[in-house]
């Protein structure tokens, strides 16, 4: 039985400076594995691919819910019906109901809705489950045995601060914590060390990079978006137009409805609001786009 250690790796800098440490270790039988959930900024493909040319091979992933949506289709032809639910809102949801090939619109089109810090369920669909069916079953029909390494850091939040370095899961996999006790500023050094480039969504002002946005994006990190990839922005607007003709309710919206408004575009007005959100934070919006600025000094 061998070991295999599995690295994910998400384009970001912590799961890249955690590679490095493998490398440096000279840590047999590594795996580096990114799951696309197509909902990454452009750029971080794009360092997916210079990582790979600069380290070595990367396994790339990617959730498929075709079935899911086949099945949904049957639901609203036959339950739909049955509940009484509107001609017009069956007949949205059939015209939306097929696989784009997007992971993450493919998710949101088959749940009929975006997910939400209350039911966070994109974490195991589109990154946990994926892994587990696509990588790890396949280490343990080899009978081999898998250590995953894990990019956090316990500065990061009270929880991660509690983790321990080496966990044992009912799994059967042993879960390893490298950088654990590294602060950002290890983390970057790593780079340093190795002649790697973090990646460019750092310097363009992004706190973490992953998905664009992410459900748990701060207002400020919204702002930042809007301002800078205002065309991510508009892809996601699109994205609600679709999934709102897959919901029974007839709409969706990535952030929650609330005194914000409804839909990303108005969430990113509110975004350029002062505290409060009754009135636009004049200072901010006058401000003009910084070419180049960090939040962990990578400019100086
Ligand atoms: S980065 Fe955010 S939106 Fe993407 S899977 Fe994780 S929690 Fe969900």
């Amino acid at each position: 039985m061998k070991d295999i250690n599995v690295i994910s790796i998400s384009g970001g800098k912590d799961s890249t400076a955690m590679w490095l440490l493998a490398l440096e270790r000279d840590t047999p039988n590594l795996k580096v594995v990114f799951s696309d959930v197509g909902h990454e900024h452009p750029e971080t493909y794009k360092y997916i691919d210079y990582l790979e040319k600069e380290l070595g091979p990367i396994t790339r992933i990617k959730p498929d819910f075709t079935q899911q949506i086949m099945r949904k289709r049957e639901v609203v032809d036959t339950k739909w019906r049955k509940e009484g639910i509107s001609e017009k809102i069956i007949k949205q949801a059939l015209e939306v109901l097929h696989p784009t090939g997007n992971p993450y619109l493919d998710l949101c089109i088959w749940k009929g809705r975006f997910p939400s810090k209350m039911a966070q369920f994109c974490t195991v669909e589109l990154k946990v489950r994926p892994m587990f069916d696509q990588i790890y079953m396949k280490i343990f029909e080899a009978g081999d045995h898998a250590i995953s390494w894990q990019g956090i850091r316990a500065q990061e939040s009270k929880k991660r601060s509690t983790m321990p370095e080496i966990e044992d899961t009912p799994e059967g996999y042993t879960i390893y914590r490298p950088i654990l006790s590294w602060d950002v500023y290890d983390v970057f050094k790593q780079h340093d060390n190795h002649g790697i480039k973090p990646n460019p969504l750092y310097k363009l002002g992004m706190g973490r990079v992953g998905c664009m946005p992410c459900i748990n994006s701060t207002k400020e990190e919204l702002y930042e978006i809007a301002r800078r990839f205002p065309e991510e922005i508009e892809r996601v607007a699109r994205w609600e137009e679709i999934v709102s003709k897959a919901s029974k309710q007839g709409a969706a919206t990535i952030f929650t409805s609330d005194h914000r408004g409804h839909g990303i575009c108005d969430v990113v007005e509110w975004s350029k609001t002062t505290y409060g959100g009754v009135q636009y934070d004049l200072l901010k919006l006058m401000e003009e786009v910084p070419l180049c600025s960090s939040q962990y000094g990578l400019c100086e």
